[in-house]
């Protein structure tokens, strides 16, 4: 059976088809900027900062001024921040001078308020000798004009935000968010707000789906559920092929009513891998229809999770233009005991936490694939590999780690 690593180079041979020029692109304002992929170059517009700055409040003097303290000079009056002062210093002359303002010209050194006393409304007292240059930015210092900041293909973060708005980018190219169809199968799933009859339960996973999608950058478009049979399959699916991913969720397993596979071949639908060796998840697709990505994950909810993580995510980045091809994972110490069987890598919910000797991880106790109470535990993933039967406590294990991981562990603060 293909292993996990050989069907996500399967995945990822795919991905490294699609080129930069080939991703769409959209101008949103900056405020919807946040957690987007960059599409352009960001330049400064000027030098930063663009003038000498104070970096604190303070006097403007020359250093070679007070290089004997206590010494006192003339002050001469202050520059507050946003001034455009044309004050000129003289030798044994001092500003006052507030944080952001501009550092006149003729002065090269702020001295912090805390190491001056004002005497008098005409003299302040300098109590510390500065180095030359203290607490002035110079112009330029940080950036030159021209210089690129942003590269493309970044995400925006916070600071990044900052950098957009101080270069007067209020609107900003971003490559387009790629969209995800969402179609669950199933003849025993009603939809959340009815009560289920017998044998009926409510569909789960179109909603876990719709969060990971939302998390990896996408715009999930959600379905409606399919029948187990060939012709609603086959038209839901030809729906969702107007998406750019299409993930359709059960019935890719070999019960008699599992008809996803036949129902892709008969649509054209190119199927590259249908079993992976991994638990859970095994009855996981992977399949392409020219331009279009086609999954078929299995429908137990674990599982679900498990395989989008695995193989969906890598498509997500990849069509937008993020790196596609590692999985953020934490060496972390196992606690207790794990008993698994061989020749399939198993994924167990796991709970990681930060220890002061660092990263520890238990996996949670669950009922299986379709435990999702459990898994609401999880933060985390054991990954145990395919040849692995047992693991020990204190023996250390790869942890693929949720993004709520953090807010999870505990700080060391
Ligand atoms: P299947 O892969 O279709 O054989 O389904 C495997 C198991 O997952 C069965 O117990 C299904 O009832 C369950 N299942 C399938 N789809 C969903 C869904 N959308 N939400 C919750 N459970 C599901
Ligand atoms: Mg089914």
């Amino acid at each position: 059976m293909l292993t996990v690593k050989s069907a996500r180079n399967i995945i990822f041979e795919h991905c490294s088809r699609i080129t930069p020029e080939s991703l769409a692109c959209a101008t949103v304002l900056i405020q919807e900027a946040f957690q987007r992929v960059l599409a352009e170059e960001v330049r400064v517009d000027r030098d930063y900062p663009p003038f000498a700055r104070s970096m604190r409040d303070g006097y403007a003097l020359l250093a070679r001024d007070v290089q004997q303290v206590p010494v006192d000079l003339t002050c001469i009056g202050e520059i507050r921040a946003g001034d455009d002062s044309e004050l000129e210093l003289h030798a044994k002359e001092a500003v006052q001078i507030m944080t952001g303002a501009t550092v006149p010209r003729t002065a090269d050194t702020v001295v912090m308020v805390e190491s001056t006393e004002r005497i008098s409304q005409d003299t302040v007292r300098i109590l510390k000798a500065p180095s030359p240059g203290d607490n002035v930015a110079r112009k330029g210092s940080e950036r030159i004009a021209g210089e690129p900041v942003l590269s493309p293909f970044s995400v925006i973060g916070p600071f990044a935000m900052a950098v957009l708005a101080s270069v007067g980018k209020s609107r900003v190219r971003v490559v387009r968010k790629p969209t995800i169809g969402i179609l669950s199968t199933g003849d025993e799933l009603v939809e959340i707000q009815v009560i289920p009859g017998p044998g009926k339960i409510r569909n789960s996973n179109s909603s876990s789906l719709y969060a990971q999608v939302l998390r990896g950058g996408g715009i999930p478009v959600l379905l409606r559920t399919a029948r187990d049979e060939v012709s609603d399959l086959k038209e839901q699916i030809r729906k969702g092929l107007e998406t750019d991913v299409l993930l359709v969720n059960g019935g890719v397993s070999v019960g008699k009513y599992d008809l996803v596979e036949p129902v892709f071949a008969e649509l054209g639908i190119e199927i590259h891998f249908e079993s992976v060796a991994m638990r859970p998840g095994q009855p996981s697709v992977f399949a392409t229809r020219g331009a279009k990505w086609v999954f078929g994950l299995p429908g137990n909810p674990v599982s679900t999770f498990v395989a989008f993580e695995l193989f969906v995510r890598p498509v997500l980045r990849a069509l937008q233009g993020l790196k596609y091809d590692s999985l953020p994972l934490v060496p972390a110490v196992l606690e207790t005991e794990i008993v698994e069987k061989s020749g399939r890598t198993a994924f167990l919910p796991a709970m990681l936490s930060r220890s002061q000797a660092g990263f520890v991880v238990k996996p949670v106790q669950w009922k299986g694939a379709a435990d999702i109470f459990s898994a609401t535990e999880a933060n985390s993933l054991i990954i145990v590999p395919l040849e692995a039967t047992r693991v020990f406590p204190g023996e250390l294990v790869e942890v693929l780690a949720f993004e709520e991981c953090d807010s999870q562990s505990e700080g060391v603060f």
